[in-house]
């Protein structure tokens, strides 16, 4: 099966993995703090904090950023549910602004939606697309709100000159094993603002601070969220291929662009001229004639050997979020979801899997074509 997203371990990760557990310290240590140094350089910010998760790390930046009860938090409902639940879980509330057809936030819908409440923007960049980065900032900068950017699916992605990680106050990476690198299970706040730096790093381990001998202190709320010597040597050994995965995702995404550019039975997502997407997915969006048999469609095409997916549910269509706030029903979002397939797209592939992959997506929409939709 040709999947969607994977991990390429390769023999050095292997050995990097095995010398970290042949050496005595396996929790935190220095392989970590070379981690994090190696994401500074690679993106450009000044302080990197791993965590075990992304998850965890979302939660260390709503923590550190003071979000809390009734605070009112802008982002976009097409993404991972954990971007939502970590603030919700703080007492903050999801106001969900609408996206646009290439999954990203709709920042020209932004500024109606904020109130005396707001506290801060939190975009996705869906499947590695960068959002409106500057139309964003100058929003936040305009009403004094906090961005912190999810950006699991956007290690290696850039705008302009500038990789994703040193534009916002926070940035969070994700590195999951599917995700653009991988450390098994692992995650990341990339920042340029030494106190959330300090206090990301009290969160993760107890609140604790060291002080002489077998003294220390605990001076405020954390948990254990820290990433193991083992996960970030892996880590470590990854980044350096970080590039070579991308450019090999672009390669087949660029391919795909073309075999589906005068394509009638739907849509792909155009990279602007000035970006460079991490192509963590490779999204179609279907023309409303093949909503209806999406369902068909996605199981057929799994018959074939694609791992397809769909990314993803509207997080305010989840029972949890649904108790909790309400109906909620965004036009584009949901029409998003009724379209949405992620296609096989990732650095194992060779480009005759992508051939594969090409004609066996046109093979099977345009037999669906014409069935009709009847909403
Ligand atoms: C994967 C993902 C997360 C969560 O990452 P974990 O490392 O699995 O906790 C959060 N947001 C988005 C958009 C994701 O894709």
């Amino acid at each position: 099966m040709l999947s969607y997203s994977t991990q390429l371990i390769e023999d050095d990760d292997i050995e990097a993995v095995i010398e970290t557990l042949k050496s005595n310290l396996l929790a935190q240590g220095p392989k970590v703090f070379d981690f994090e140094t190696a994401l500074c350089k690679y993106t450009g910010a000044k302080y990197a904090v791993a965590f075990n998760s992304a998850t965890s790390a979302l939660s260390g930046a709503y923590h550190v950023c003071g979000i809390g009860q009734g605070d009112e938090i802008i982002t976009s409902a097409i993404s991972f549910v954990s971007t939502s639940n970590m603030f919700v879980d703080l007492g903050a509330i999801p106001v969900w602004c609408d996206i646009k057809l290439d999954g990203n936030i709709d920042e020209n819908r932004i500024e109606k939606l904020i109130t005396s409440k707001t506290k801060a923007i939190v975009p996705i960049h869906f499947a590695g697309k960068p959002v409106n980065i500057k139309a964003i900032q100058k929003i936040a900068k305009k009403y004094n709100l906090l961005v912190i950017e999810d950006a699991a699916h956007a290690l290696g992605s850039t705008v302009g000159s500038k990789k994703i990680g040193s534009f916002s106050d926070m940035t969070i990476f994700s590195f999951h094993a599917i995700k653009p690198i991988t450390t098994s299970e692992g995650g990341a706040v990339l920042t340029n603002n030494k106190d959330y730096a300090n206090k990301l790093k009290l969160f993760r381990s107890h609140g604790i601070v060291k002080k002489k001998l077998w003294n220390s202190d605990m001076i405020s709320m954390g948990y254990n969220y820290r990433l193991t010597e083992v996960a970030a040597a892996l880590g470590i050994s990854q980044l350096k291929k970080l590039d070579r995965f991308i450019s090999k995702r672009n390669e087949i995404a660029s391919y795909f662009d073309e075999r589906f550019k005068n394509e009638k039975l739907f849509l792909t997502q155009k990279i602007e001229a000035n970006s460079i997407s991490s192509r963590h997915l490779y999204p179609v969006i279907l023309n409303p004639e093949l909503q209806c048999p999406k369902e068909e469609i996605f199981i057929e095409l799994q018959q074939h050997g694609l791992g397809v997916q769909v990314h993803y549910k509207p997080i305010y269509q989840n029972s949890f979020y649904k108790e909790k706030f309400g109906e909620v029903s965004l036009p584009v979002t949901n029409d998003f979801y009724r379209s949405e397939i992620s296609i096989p797209c990732n650095q194992t592939m060779s480009m005759e899997d992508a051939k594969y992959v090409a004609d066996t997506v046109l093979d099977i929409l345009r037999k669906y074509s014409h069935r009709g939709c009847s909403f």
